[in-house]
């Protein structure tokens, strides 16, 4: 399948979503140039795209200047942290990069005629009073509570997406993107899945938060890209949900990992984090309608692929040591403009 956009840029492009994005719009024709400042990405995730002709990595921060040479059709936006562990320990950098970036990331679009995507998040609907959670919910967001730093910081770049089409006439559209899973993931990043996983493989009991009754609604990877990419290849503004519409108590995803990893396991409780989401589950009705989209791998089968590439990440490492996002020895390319 082919795509209508010539050359991309990609923001957060060697993160774990991006790299996936960067990979599916090569394969799709369209050339990418990948922004990323490498705090909570890795070059060693888009390193086998390096080489590739229509490929270029700039290491840069986009909460700096953002100039690219050239012609260019689509920005995707997607430079933030995104794991609470990670925004946690980067308040600030958050807050920058969901402002500040959002606005270079908007400016280069405008400047360019190219249409923009905003990554934007499901913590925009906070712990929330309606369930499932529609588009047109509003949230209940704590603005200073700890996880703010990222909801808010999501909310105000949504607000700035929207100013900047109705009064720059900019092509723009933002998907609220649910938990997703997959290859490239940090074992260390403190999400859900990936914990469980590293701690099966590492024989070690799985941290379960509370009483595990609350509710998660995880995609797998090639499906949460397949979604965005219907969204920036249609005119659709959004905000458009993209997730797996299947709700589950987390003591059960905890368990169903343990199961397709073939590990004999147990499960430890431990506190539950401030302002964590109840429950948690996406409408995806309108994806359904204006994308004709919806996931295609069950459950299962995605942890199996993503456990599979856990094991090949951490076969013969030391897994209580082990920390992919290492600065890697990486000669920084020549930054354009910042
Ligand atoms: P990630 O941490 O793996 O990737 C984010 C990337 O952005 C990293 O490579 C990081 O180095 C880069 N980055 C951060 N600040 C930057 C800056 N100032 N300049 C340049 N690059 C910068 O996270 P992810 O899971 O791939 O998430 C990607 C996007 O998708 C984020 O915007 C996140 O909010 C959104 N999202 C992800 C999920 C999910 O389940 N993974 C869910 C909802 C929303």
């Amino acid at each position: 399948m082919s795509t209508r956009f010539s050359r991309a840029v990609v923001t957060g492009g060697a993160g774990f979503l991006g790299s996936h994005l960067c990979e599916q719009l090569l394969r799709r024709g369209t050339g990418v140039m990948c922004l990323d400042n490498f705090l909570t990405g890795t070059p060693a995730n888009i390193s086998h795209l390096i080489g590739e002709p229509r490929f270029r990595l700039i290491k840069c921060d986009v909460t700096n200047f953002v100039h690219v040479p050239g012609p260019v059709d689509l920005v995707l936006h997607l430079a933030s942290a995104a794991s609470p562990a990670d925004y946690l320990r980067l308040p600030i950098e958050t807050l920058k990069v969901g402002s500040l970036g959002t606005l270079h990331a908007l400016g280069l679009a405008t400047e360019k005629g190219a249409r923009f995507v905003l990554a934007s998040t499901s913590e925009v609907y906070g712990d929330p009073q309606q369930h499932p959670q529609g588009e047109s919910y509003w949230g209940n967001v704590n603005p200073v509570g700890p996880r703010s730093v990222y909801d808010e910081a999501k909310r105000y770049a949504e607000a700035l997406t929207t100013a900047y089409r109705l009064s720059r006439g900019t092509d723009t559209a933002i998907v609220r993107i649910f938990n997703t899973y997959g290859p490239r993931m940090r074992p260390d990043d403190g999400r859900a899945i990936p914990t469980f996983i590293r701690q099966a493989l590492a024989g070690e009991p799985l941290s379960v938060t509370g009483d595990g009754s609350q509710t998660r609604s995880v995609c797998y990877v090639d499906d949460t890209i397949r979604g965005i990419l219907a969204l920036a290849e249609s005119d659709e503004p959004g905000p458009v949900n993209i997730g797996g519409p299947q709700e589950l108590p987390v003591a059960e995803l905890a368990a169903t990992v343990l199961e397709v990893s073939g590990v004999p396991g147990s499960v430890r409780h431990i506190a539950r984090p401030v302002d964590d989401p109840r429950v948690r589950r996406p409408d995806i009705t309108l994806a359904r309608e204006l994308l004709n989209w919806e996931p295609q791998v069950q459950l299962r089968d995605g942890l199996a692929r993503t456990i599979a590439w856990f094991r090949s990440q951490l076969c013969g490492a030391d897994i209580g040591t082990y920390r992919p996002n290492k600065r890697a020895a990486y000669p920084d390319m020549a930054p354009s403009g910042t």
